[in-house]
């Protein structure tokens, strides 16, 4: 496998938002004070709209949006088997609330891909209609839904009726005792079915997500990617992070993603594809000359916090400008205060003005983020 060119070109990359500027990696560079402005840097943003731009440059277009924090599955590398203290109803937003918080991004702040996550987006009764109010505030958005796809096989329709675009099911094995080793739950084929509904419902390129554990799964790399292959969804293997509930994260532990391409490159030529990356985390492989790809996100060992567009909104309204932010800007009371759409928006500029250069899970000071990522939308 090409490894050492793929590295070469990471290293020297200089790096393009998709929708922004021409930037270099942050890491290297250093930040103006918190309130000095940032030039806007890209005149498609003229007509009213105010980039959500931090310090480094970077602008955030890619909003996640986390529905609900509760799950119908106890995956071990996220929460404990008897799940979490879920957000109080009352803190969770609206379907009105989200919709309108959704707008601001949209209409004043440049966001131009919604996300919506969770805890498992799939259990919030609302999700076909957000997603229709959403495609109604802006036909040109790109919507997809992260999921484990439990529901799916009932809901895919209604969701592209709804104006959806894609999903990404995480999968993390197709033996059905390790699906429920991992996720604790019986539900194997529940997610091949909702997987085939969604691709059948025109939900595409389906996308399946999959963690690795060490002694569990880690040596199923080339038969999850084979299962994938077979039925034409892109797989993409994603390294485990800091941000279970249980903290039982480490990095000893972690199955990182040079094991994941050795494991895969036993088993398939891979070459490294040739469009450029932008701001997508998956580092993409040719699987045996294409077209068919395969994806590694490198989040802890080849971080790509340099070309980050991403900010993410939580069930309970508050704006996280990095998964693991340590500091939250809380929408929810200034919006059941009375805050106008131009407040929020202003409060939502300023909270991007602290976004770190990185993640700093190498850092010796590294803490992790007191919601884990079930709360925040993976
Ligand atoms: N429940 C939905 C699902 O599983 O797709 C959406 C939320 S889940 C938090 C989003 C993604 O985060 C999933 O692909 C999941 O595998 C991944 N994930 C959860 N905990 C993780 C961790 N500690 N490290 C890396 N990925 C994680
Ligand atoms: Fe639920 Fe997704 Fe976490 Fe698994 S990874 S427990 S499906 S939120």
């Amino acid at each position: 496998m090409r490894m050492i060119d793929r590295k070469k070109r990471s290293h020297r990359r200089l790096t393009r938002n998709r929708h922004g500027p021409r930037v270099r990696s942050s890491h290297s560079r250093t930040a103006p004070p918190y309130d000095q402005p940032v030039a806007n840097p890209d005149p498609a943003y003229a007509g009213g709209v105010q980039p959500l731009i931090d310090r480094y440059g970077r602008v955030a277009t890619d909003l996640r949006v986390s529905l609900t924090d509760r799950c119908n599955l106890r995956c071990t590398y996220c929460m404990p088997p008897e799940g979490l203290d879920w957000l109080p109803r009352d803190d969770q937003l609206t379907d009105d609330e989200v919709v309108r918080l959704i707008g601001v991004a949209v209409t004043r702040l440049g966001v131009r891909e919604v996300r919506f996550t969770g805890g498992e987006p799939l259990v919030r009764r609302g999700l076909v209609d957000i997603v229709r109010r959403t495609r109604a505030l802006d036909a040109g958005v790109e919507l997809s839904i992260t999921t484990n796809g439990i529901g799916l096989a009932r809901t895919a329709g209604a969701l592209a009726g709804a104006g959806l675009d894609r999903v990404n099911v995480s999968l993390d094995t197709v033996r059905p005792d390790t699906f429920l080793e991992i996720t604790r739950r019986d539900r194997f084929a529940d997610v091949v079915e909702g997987l085939a509904a969604a691709d059948a419902a025109g939900l595409g390129p389906v996308k399946v997500n999959a963690v690795l554990l060490r002694g569990v799964n880690d040596d199923q790399a080339p038969e999850l990617l084979a299962w994938c292959l077979d039925r034409g969804y892109q797989l993409r293997f994603i390294e485990q992070m800091p941000l279970d509930a249980q903290h039982g994260w480490s990095r000893e532990e972690m199955v990182t993603a040079d094991e994941i391409f050795a494991a895969l490159d036993r088993a398939y030529d891979l070459t490294p594809a040739t469009e450029p990356r932008g701001s997508a985390p998956a580092e993409l492989f040719l699987v045996d000359g294409g077209p068919a790809t395969v994806g590694v996100i490198a989040s802890v060992t080849r971080p790509f916090c340099g070309d980050c567009d991403r900010v993410r909104l939580t069930a309970d309204g508050q704006v996280r400008n990095c998964l693991f932010a340590r500091h939250e800007s809380d929408l929810r009371h200034a919006m059941r205060a009375g805050a106008t759409d131009a407040d929020l928006a202003d409060r939502w500029l300023t909270a991007m003005r602290g976004k770190a250069a990185g993640h700093g899970i190498d850092d010796p000071t590294f803490l992790q983020p007191d919601r884990p990522m079930s709360a925040i939308g993976g």
